[in-house]
């Protein structure tokens, strides 16, 4: 659970791939800030999962099935949002790791299109949803450390965040006079689900490059974003926040 004292009674928030992993600590966290929020996720089972993991907050949170990567998909969950939006935050995304050599035009496509034309598709069209009224409008893209240094293997997660940080300066310019800031998050290693599975001497790897000496918390990442989206944080937009212990110093 959050220590933070971030209030966001009467707000909204979207959380796409809010059903698991950091997405999901980032759902909960709005939740016991006493927010509203709308998950969109691909994922059935972890809608699922979901559902009835948060049944005690069930009359703030709403779940939707989305496809971030079909235009179609986003407009119909905006026609079926319970709240209009306050806060944003772009979170699903998906890897295909291969070296550049072995990598396939399919990896390179499924990659750009969720973790980078995703984004598109989703602030576009819940861009006319916002809550007109909010003085506090937020948009929060989930990134990656990949997406400022490279990394072996992952030239098509690198190339769609890197894009994400782009795309947040720019609206960050944009939308500014509008009443919005939008910001990126950059997650070093995050343990999640994915990562459990793996041996832990890979994981005392990880670790040891980390300057903190441990893998993030997906509440590190939740942390992170339940600030840039309070109120006590409108004076920064266009930024990228490394949540990384020091991975990249
Ligand atoms: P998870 O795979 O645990 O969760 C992502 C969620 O997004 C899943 O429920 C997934 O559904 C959903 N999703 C995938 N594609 C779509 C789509 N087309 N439309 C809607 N929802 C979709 O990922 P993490 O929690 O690990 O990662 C969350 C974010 O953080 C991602 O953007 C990731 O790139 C970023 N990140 C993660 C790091 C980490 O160490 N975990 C490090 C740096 C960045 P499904 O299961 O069906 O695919």
């Amino acid at each position: 659970m959050s220590n933070l004292q971030f209030s966001f009674k009467n707000k909204s928030a979207v959380v796409t791939g809010g059903a698991q992993g950091i997405g999901f600590q980032i759902t909960l966290s709005f939740l016991q800030a006493g927010g509203n929020v709308t998950v969109w996720d691909y994922s059935e089972a972890a809608l699922e999962s979901a559902k009835k993991e948060l049944a005690s907050f069930k009359d703030q949170v709403q779940f939707t099935q989305v496809d971030v990567t079909q235009k179609d998909s986003c407009e119909k969950a905006v026609q079926a949002l319970a709240w209009p939006c306050d806060v944003l935050v772009n979170n699903a995304g998906i890897t295909r790791d291969k070296s550049f050599g072995k990598m396939t035009f399919e990896d390179w496509n499924d990659v750009i299109n969720t973790n980078l034309t995703g984004l598109f598709n989703v602030t576009k069209t819940l861009s006319e949803k916002f809550n007109t009224a909010s003085a506090h409008k937020r948009i929060i893209n989930i990134s990656s450390v990949v997406g400022l240094y490279g990394n072996f293997g992952q030239t098509n997660y690198a190339a769609a965040k890197a894009g994400v940080i782009g795309m947040t300066k720019t609206l960050g310019k944009e939308l500014g006079r509008k009443g919005f800031t939008v910001n990126a998050i950059a997650p070093g290693f995050i343990a999640t689900a994915m990562t459990q599975a793996m041996p832990k001497e890979t994981l005392d790897a990880m670790a040891a490059k980390v300057p903190v000496a441990r893998l993030g918390s997906t509440s590190d990442i939740a942390n992170a974003v339940m600030f840039l989206a309070s109120e006590q944080a409108s004076y920064i937009n266009g930024a990228v926040l490394s949540v990384d212990g020091g991975l990249v110093i």
